[in-house]
């Protein structure tokens, strides 16, 4: 029986890996990273006297799940080097390092994620010359390297700023995406741009609650957000908005060294419609939500159609090529659960076109 090929081993790829396994079929699950679990393997647990439903545990729970089904293949440090339609199936070339496999599928699930927004792209925010100015991704990371201590990490008393919406939802006059700065070697929407138009979905969510949760740890430390607005998308994670943290409704325009080890921020304020300042330790920036690029080879290969952002054009895991379905946020922003949701919709989809 030929198997079903599924890339990415973020929470899109576990999900469908585990419905595929469950429903007989053998799977092949390929991960580029060293680790099952995509950007969720870093997120540090958000609760704050109960649970308040971030959704990183599930994932962990999903890839305990996926490495120990006998029917899941998993290779980690993997890519897909060939890949194409045969009558029959899919012909692949798997490539770990100098080693290849080749091999035959039915199916394939496409979960490759998504990246984010360089912030080097914007200088006046300072991202790449100053030490505390520093990504959501990143600062996820730092808490979970950590000792655990997040006192000890960030300070006593941190001043803790986090600006959302960076590089999203932006309207520049006269420039269409793909348009702008970048590589222009690259077809459009792969340009390393500095903005997209849409709203990311996901950083107003996360970013509540790393607030929250920061300002339970670290006594006495104080979190402002800034942002064009806040979007509720997601009920199930909604939190209230008197939780300690200030929400400033204004994108900071520069981030500049001082006083001291702290970094100034000036923002026009768009409640008050006044400029000003604010001194912090820290300053956590939420980038916009773009197509993984890890994903652009093999999406090539398969000439799976793309929307004018670059995320693949699907609808309930279907894509425009028979036997290849997509799943997660390679397809647009999405939560944790959406990704769930998604990567079980496309393998259940899969297993009937298929006749399975
Ligand atoms: C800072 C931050 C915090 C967040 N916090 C939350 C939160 O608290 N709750 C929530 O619901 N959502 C949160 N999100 C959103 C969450 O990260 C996504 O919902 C989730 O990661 C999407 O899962 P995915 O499987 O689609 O993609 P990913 O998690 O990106 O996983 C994709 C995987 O595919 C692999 N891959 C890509 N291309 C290839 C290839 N060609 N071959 C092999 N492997 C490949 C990648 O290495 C990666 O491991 C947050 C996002 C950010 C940026
Ligand atoms: S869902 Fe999030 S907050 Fe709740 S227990 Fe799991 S990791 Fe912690
Ligand atoms: S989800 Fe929130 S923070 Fe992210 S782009 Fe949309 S409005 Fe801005």
């Amino acid at each position: 029986m030929a198997g079903i090929l599924v890339v990415g081993g973020g929470p899109a790829g576990l999900e469908s890996s585990w419905h595929l396994a469950e429903r007989g079929q053998e799977v092949i699950l390929i991960e580029a990273d060293e680790e099952l679990g995509g950007r969720p393997r870093w997120y540090t647990c958000k609760a704050v006297d109960q649970c308040r439903k971030c959704g990183a545990c599930l994932v962990s729970e999903k890839v305990y799940r996926v490495e120990n089904h006998p029917a899941i293949k998993v290779m980690t440090g993997t890519e897909v080097s060939k890949a194409y339609h045969n009558g029959t199936g899919f012909q692949i070339k798997l490539s770990r390092g100098e080693a290849v496999v080749e091999i035959q599928v039915a199916g394939i699930i496409m979960a490759t994620g998504f990246d984010l927004l360089s912030p080097a792209r914007r200088p006046e925010m300072g991202y790449a010359h100053l030490d505390n100015v520093v990504t959501a991704h990143e600062m996820e990371q730092m808490l979970a390297k950590g000792s655990g201590d997040w006192e000890d990490l960030l300070g006593a008393m941190a001043r803790i700023a986090i600006v959302k919406c960076f590089g999203s939802r932006e309207s520049i006059p006269g420039v269409t995406i793909g348009d702008q700065d970048g590589d222009q070697s690259l077809p459009g929407f792969w340009k390393h741009r500095s903005g997209v138009p849409y709203c990311s979905r996901v950083c107003c969510l996360y970013s509540e609650k790393l607030a929250v949760v920061l300002q339970d740890k670290i006594p006495g430390a104080t979190v402002d957000i800034f942002g064009i607005d806040n979007q509720k998308y997601h009920p199930v994670y909604a939190v209230g908005q008197n939780e300690g943290y200030r929400l400033i409704r204004g994108i900071p325009s520069r981030i500049y060294p001082g006083p001291g080890q702290a970094v100034s921020l000036r923002y026009e304020d768009g409640q008050r419609s006044l400029l000003s300042e604010g001194v912090y330790d820290w300053v956590v920036l939420c980038p916009a939500v773009l197509p993984g690029d890890k994903g652009r080879g093999l999406s090539e290969m398969l000439q799976v159609a793309r929307d004018g952002h670059g995320f693949i054009v699907s609808r309930a895991g279907f894509t425009d090529q028979p036997g290849v379905f997509a799943a997660g946020s390679c397809t647009g922003p999405q939560t944790i659960v959406e990704s769930l949701h998604s990567g079980q919709t496309a393998a259940e989809n899969l297993l009937m076109s298929l006749g399975l």
